[in-house]
């Protein structure tokens, strides 16, 4: 009776191979947080906030986070 469960089992599973299943795969191991952005900061001459510079807008020599602080200096 068990030896015959068994087998059934197995069967299935090979069925189910053939067939293309795979077991659910393993959630990845956590991975290490990416390293800080390391790029170069540059301040706000208006708010003083500090912002990547790829992201901040210059004018005059001077940087400004937005428009807006831009525009008002
Ligand atoms: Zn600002």
């Amino acid at each position: 009776m068990l030896l015959r469960l068994l087998l059934t089992l197995i069967a299935i599973v090979v069925l189910l191979r053939l067939l293309g299943w795979r077991p659910p795969a393993q959630r990845p191991r956590d991975l290490p947080p990416p390293p800080p952005q390391t790029g170069d900061l540059v301040q706000c001459a208006r708010c003083a906030v500090y912002l990547p510079r790829a992201q901040a807008l210059a004018r005059d020599g001077l940087w400004y986070c937005c428009h807006d602080h831009r525009d008002a200096a």
